[in-house]
């Protein structure tokens, strides 16, 4: 039984946890405020275990079973920071539902959010959070997302939460003009996060920080960014 308190949190899940989260992402040079109001309202505890909610406002990635992680939410405000830049976005696909957290951020954010996982209980585990949340404009899929979602294409902006070799052709091919894709690039262990735009000309690649994120498991892919 989910009830308004356990939403709300008490303790090392109140408010004032919370408050400390934010206060402190704004220091890390998070300075989207619609970003950071989701994250102040979304209830980061109910995401991981019971036994580690006692850690879930600290900035830092924890288990979510499966061999994977909640991200870290410094890295959660920065990929949707980055996302909303330019357009904004309307239609947004996440590759790697894994526990639904930033998922849940980004259903605060844009009109309609796709999401797709490959880890069946996982995605099971998150759409109970999405219900318990009502949150009404997430659709989400057990697949292997380096193919996408292309029945809903093309997307406004498309995030990717687990780090693959090289880009996925099939993400580019389902920007709009205009559209972005926010994705941790490289090998195991150390990443690039990058912004691929889609352009008249093409595609523009803009790298940021160095990102720690699991692996993209998975088929298509393009030599772009290798
Ligand atoms: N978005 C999550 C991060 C989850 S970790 C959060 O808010 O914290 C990354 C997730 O990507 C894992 O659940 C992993 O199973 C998933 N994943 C890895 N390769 C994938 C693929 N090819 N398709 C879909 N999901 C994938």
């Amino acid at each position: 039984m989910i009830t308004e308190s356990m939403i709300r949190g008490i303790g090392m899940t109140s408010q004032r946890t919370r408050d400390r989260l934010i206060r402190r992402l704004r220091e890390e040079g998070i300075t989207n405020t619609s970003v950071l109001d989701a994250m102040l309202s979304t209830p980061r505890h109910l995401f991981v275990d019971e036994a580690l909610s006692s850690r879930a406002y600290e900035d830092t990635a924890l288990p979510i079973g499966e061999g994977q992680t909640i991200s870290q939410p410094y890295i959660v405000a920065r990929m949707t920071e980055l996302l909303l830049e330019g357009n904004y976005p309307e239609k947004v696909l996440e590759i790697g539902t894994g526990c639904g957290y930033q998922t849940t951020i980004l259903s605060q954010l844009v009109s309609s959010v796709y999401t797709v996982e490959r880890i069946l209980p996982l995605l099971q585990q998150a759409r109970k959070r999405f219900r318990m949340l009502r949150l009404n404009n997430v659709r989400s899929k057990q697949s292997d997302g380096t193919w996408g979602w292309k029945e809903n294409a093309l997307y406004d902006g498309i995030i990717v939460t687990a780090a693959p070799a090289e880009i996925p052709r099939a993400l580019l091919e389902q920007l709009k003009p205009q559209g972005r894709l926010v994705i941790p690039v490289g090998s195991r262990g150390v990443q690039t996060l990058a912004v691929i735009t889609r352009t008249a000309a093409g595609f523009e690649r803009e790298d940021f920080e160095r990102v720690s994120f699991v692996p993209l498991i998975g088929g298509d892919v393009t030599g772009v960014g290798a």
